[in-house]
């Protein structure tokens, strides 16, 4: 990484700006708007009603460094995933449904979130990569805070399913480096049906227009890792539900034609996919081919280059 690169929230923190937005963070837990399902309950007291199951502490399952993400998160010495616990969407294909959907992990305070983005830095990784934010932005920055005090300079990535509150993603401005949201749906219907959430293209399409705001396009050091912008993460679905063609039209035309991308082909039937057709299936090389196709014709040139999976080779 580059000598020169600073992550955003050193000059927050210098400021003493970075102190007051964990106060003002964790004041909308007591009537809980962290994330765009608005629940209105007080995690100060319990985690009932709370759509994301999750109360004051943040749950994590695991973290390590990572080599399975996109290349310019990866680098040479892997990306610092921190795994969240439960989550604000209900994907009812979710591949990690044992960590979003039962809620496998540890409870934990905001000095043992620090401790893991310090070891994290200390094991050589290039970024901190906050897996399933968006319930937890007042924990995660609290830890840090604390972090940072103790010596954390990596970029953080807001790795998120794309369902977050704007008036969250605005107290992130000058703290994160690099979001990296899903963009699932453009059709609302299918939002509910898959994930049961409301509204999920409005809020996606704003909270993504916010992040651009924040941090442009995407920037990377001489060694293309990424140091500040958005990455866009766009799931293949079958049968064209995740409405693709408006998505990348929404990307090329209102966001930027330099827009980073990964469409993504490794859609495969998880947990209750089985009994929602057409989702019982993987997607086919004509699907995922189609998908790049419409992606480059709306004007998008960054695309992800991950070869295709090799599944198709054994169908
Ligand atoms: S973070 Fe989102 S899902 Fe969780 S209680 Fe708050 S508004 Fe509800």
């Amino acid at each position: 990484m580059s000598k020169q690169f600073e992550p955003a929230y050193l000059k927050l923190h210098r400021s003493g700006e970075l102190r007051g937005r964990v106060a003002e963070a964790y004041r909308r837990l007591e009537r809980c708007t962290v994330c765009a399902r608005e629940c209105g309950v007080n995690r100060r007291e319990s985690a009932k009603g709370a759509a994301c199951r999750t109360g004051e502490r943040a749950v994590v399952s695991s973290y390590a460094p990572h080599f399975g993400e996109e290349s310019p998160l990866v680098g040479r010495d892997g990306s610092g995933t921190i795994f969240f616990s439960w989550c604000n969407l209900r994907c009812q294909y979710c591949q990690n449904y044992e960590i979003s959907q039962l809620g496998h992990g540890q409870e934990v305070e905001p000095e043992n979130l620090a401790a893991m983005m310090l070891r994290l830095q200390v094991m050589g990784c290039h970024n901190i990569n906050l897996v399933s934010p968006s319930h937890v932005v007042p924990q995660i920055l609290a830890g840090l805070l604390i972090a940072v005090e103790a010596g954390l300079r990596l970029p953080l990535v807001y790795n998120t399913g794309g369902y977050d509150n704007l008036e969250t993603l605005k107290m992130l401005d000058g703290v994160v480096d690099i979001y990296m949201p899903d963009m699932k749906y453009a059709d609302e219907a299918m939002a509910q049906r898959y994930s049961k959430v409301k509204n999920y293209p409005a809020v996606n399409q704003a909270a993504v227009k916010e992040m651009h705001r924040q941090v442009g396009d995407l920037v990377m050091d001489e060694h293309g890792v990424a140091l500040r912008g958005l990455l866009v993460r766009h799931l293949i679905l079958p049968e064209g539900l995740a409405g693709t063609r408006e998505i990348v039209r929404f990307l090329a035309e209102e966001i930027s034609p330099n827009t980073y991308l990964n469409v993504m082909d490794q859609y495969r039937p998880c947990y209750k996919a089985d009994d929602l057709p057409p989702l019982d299936r993987r997607i086919t090389r004509e699907e995922y081919n189609e998908a790049v196709q419409m992606a480059l014709d709306a004007g998008l040139t960054r695309l992800d280059k991950r070869e295709p999976r090799l599944i198709w080779l054994f169908r």
